[in-house]
């Protein structure tokens, strides 16, 4: 929902993802790369395989011009990796990745190879992942804004997203921007071998939607209304699609229309009722709320959103449980905070 590019340190993905590069590949003091690493088991594929293998001519290709190749795949830019899916699956003297048609892809002996020796499988329980989960600093499902992804050590609870499925691309099993910590309902149920259309890492659907109620005048009392998401105004109508599609992937607004957003709707709505503006004005005219001294509107507001557990803007959003949810409503529908 919101767009991810660093963490709580102000650290920039693109630097972790160097760092990641490094920790995947480790080196020796004669700087020999460790058995551990990918290059190791890259060098060792390509003297194992025969010079006239199709399957050495890929491997080959990973490790020309001192891996130029791999390392873009593993710290590329989505778009890079996207380039580079492209320039492979039209390279005819590469070996077929998968059989199948899509939602039904299965990977082939040769694509299976490829996903051991990239290592994903023994990723998942290593080190290494969760010090990708704790560096990111995601802690919710970046698709859903919803779910908590929760590391308890040694272990991560949380699932990753390959946004170009590995069954598709297991070459890029391993790439920093195909790595996406997410829920397992997002990742397992609902995207599974299909293509999302918004990176968490580099677009934000928050700038294109935003969740509101309808009909616009409703009975809290009764539970007659439902969780909408509408598009905001002047936003260009491929960036709708891709919204659209993205959302409905993830079947967003079917989820979002459960018991547990109704109550927050009804919470909200008693925020609202509990600071009317005429409160509002005699909160400013007093210049405190409880033992807290506010200067000006806008500290009210702040105050208002903290006690009340509604985050008061994008940074604040994008670490919460159901975050824009909250937000959205709070400022555009109940006018709690601006
Ligand atoms: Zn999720």
């Amino acid at each position: 929902m919101f767009k991810y590019d660093k963490n709580k340190k102000k650290q920039l993905f693109r630097d972790i993802a160097t760092q990641f590069y490094e920790k995947l590949n480790p080196q020796k003091k004669n700087k020999a790369y460790h058995k551990h690493s990918i290059i190791h088991r890259l060098d060792q594929r390509i003297q194992n395989g025969g010079n006239a293998s199709n399957k050495n001519y890929f491997y080959q290709k990973l490790s020309k011009s001192n891996y130029e190749l791999l390392r873009s795949i593993i710290i590329g830019s989505p778009q890079k990796l996207k380039t580079i899916k492209e320039e492979i699956e039209a390279d005819q003297n590469i070996p077929a990745f998968f059989s199948g048609t899509n939602g039904n892809l299965k990977s082939t002996p040769f694509g299976e190879e490829v996903l051991e020796m990239f290592g994903y499988n023994n990723f998942r329980k290593s080190e290494k992942s969760r010090w990708l989960v704790e560096n990111l600093d995601i802690p919710v499902c970046p698709y859903c804004n919803y779910e908590p992804l929760l590391i308890v050590p040694p272990k991560t609870l949380c699932d990753f997203d390959h946004f170009i499925p590995k069954v598709m691309a297991p070459y890029l099993s391993m790439s920093f921007y195909n790595l996406i910590p997410s829920c397992t309902i997002c990742n397992q149920r609902y995207k599974g071998d299909k293509l999302a259309y918004i990176h968490p890492y580099s677009q934000s659907l928050d700038s294109i939607v935003e969740f509101s109620i309808k009909p616009d005048r409703v009975d809290f009392s009764s539970e007659t209304f439902n969780i909408i998401l509408s598009y905001r105004t002047g936003v260009e109508p491929s960036q709708v699609k891709n919204a659209q599609e993205n959302l409905n992937l993830f079947k967003i607004v079917g989820r979002y229309n459960c018991e547990l957003f109704i109550k927050e709707v009804k919470r909200l709505d008693s925020v609202q009722k509990a600071y009317p503006e005429s409160r509002k004005m005699e909160l400013l005219d007093e210049k405190l709320i409880g033992k807290i001294i506010i200067k000006d509107k806008c500290d009210l507001l702040r105050v208002i959103a903290e006690t009340s557990s509604i985050p008061f803007n994008e940074d604040e959003a994008k670490r919460e449980e159901k975050g824009k949810f909250k937000m959205d409503l709070a400022k555009d529908y109940f006018k709690i905070i601006v």
